[in-house]
């Protein structure tokens, strides 16, 4: 019998680290979100508010040429790469260092994608969270994922997390294989669901927050550009997966009251993470 951890609020004000007063934008940590294709620019857009309002002091968003206006009306704040492609990225070049990386929602699953997510992954040193088709991907050429630096956070869906580690025929074996998965490749599963876990060195963690609202589009987008957000404040790994799906989850017990289930958005997520944070 695996029994997880749970992810209570006491633990989680024990790893919160109270903003320094004289932090400025440049030591506040600068997240890239590598995200969107045509029609999915949406979900570049949510992860890289979310990053925003989870506290780094500055996002750069690289995205596919028709990405580019979108995002440049839709988040003032955030500064914007495009690929040489129109449609879908083909090439990441980033023209920064940051201190995280979000790679995966809306990226589509396009041969030259692929290649670019390969290319990304073999020159790439920094701490990253792989969530969607960057997860897809990863699926359909597995012998990529020892290119993963150590604690990498992938962020599954149940679907996503069956690509990965194949079909279970129960809760303790998916746990297992899952555990099986983190230590091969060295890295942190964010089991998404209801609840969320988190499988790390063989110990596996429950999430406390969130609720049904959550079972809406784009809402595991916000939740990567809050991770990322995290990773590039200083959190270790572990820390930046239990804090931001903890908070996550809050933001949708924190509205619940004004949204119900029913009108409750991925932008409501956004929109409530000042509160989850206070
Ligand atoms: P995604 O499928 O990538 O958009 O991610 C969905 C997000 O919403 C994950 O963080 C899930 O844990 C969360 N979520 C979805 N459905 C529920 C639910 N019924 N209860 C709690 N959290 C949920
Ligand atoms: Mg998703």
């Amino acid at each position: 019998m695996i029994i997880p951890i749970p992810i209570t609020k006491q633990e989680i004000l024990k790893i919160y680290k109270p903003v320094n007063p004289v932090t400025h934008k440049g030591i506040q940590g600068h997240v890239v979100i590598i995200a969107g294709s045509y029609g999915k620019i949406g979900a570049a857009v949510l992860s890289s508010k979310a990053a925003l309002k989870s506290g780094c002091g500055l996002v750069t968003t690289f995205v596919p040429k028709c990405g580019y206006e979108i995002l440049q009306m839709a988040i003032a704040e955030v500064m914007v790469v495009t690929d040489a492609n129109s449609n879908f990225i083909t090439d990441i070049q980033l023209p920064v260092i940051p201190q995280s990386i979000g790679i995966g929602p809306g990226l589509g699953q396009e041969q030259a994608t692929q290649k670019a997510v390969f290319k990304f992954l073999e020159n790439n040193i920094l701490p990253l969270v792989i969530d969607a088709d960057a997860l897809n991907i990863l699926a359909q050429n597995p012998s990529w994922l020892g290119l993963l630096p150590p604690n990498s956070i992938l962020t599954p869906h149940p679907k996503e997390l069956e690509r990965l580690i194949g079909k279970w025929q129960s809760e303790t074996e998916k746990f297992e294989n899952t555990i099986a998965f983190s230590e091969k490749y060295n890295v942190i599963m964010v089991m998404k669901g209801a609840p969320t876990h988190i499988v790390f060195k063989n110990t596996i963690y429950q999430n406390t927050t969130g609720n049904a609202a959550l079972a809406t589009a784009g809402s595991g987008d916000v939740l990567t550009g809050i991770i990322t957000s995290l990773l590039a404040q200083g959190y270790e790994p572990l820390h930046a997966a239990q804090l931001g799906v903890f908070l996550h989850g809050l933001t949708a017990d924190i509205a619940l009251p004004e949204t119900g289930y029913q009108s409750f958005t991925a932008s409501d997520i956004i929109a409530n993470l000042g509160k989850a944070f206070l």
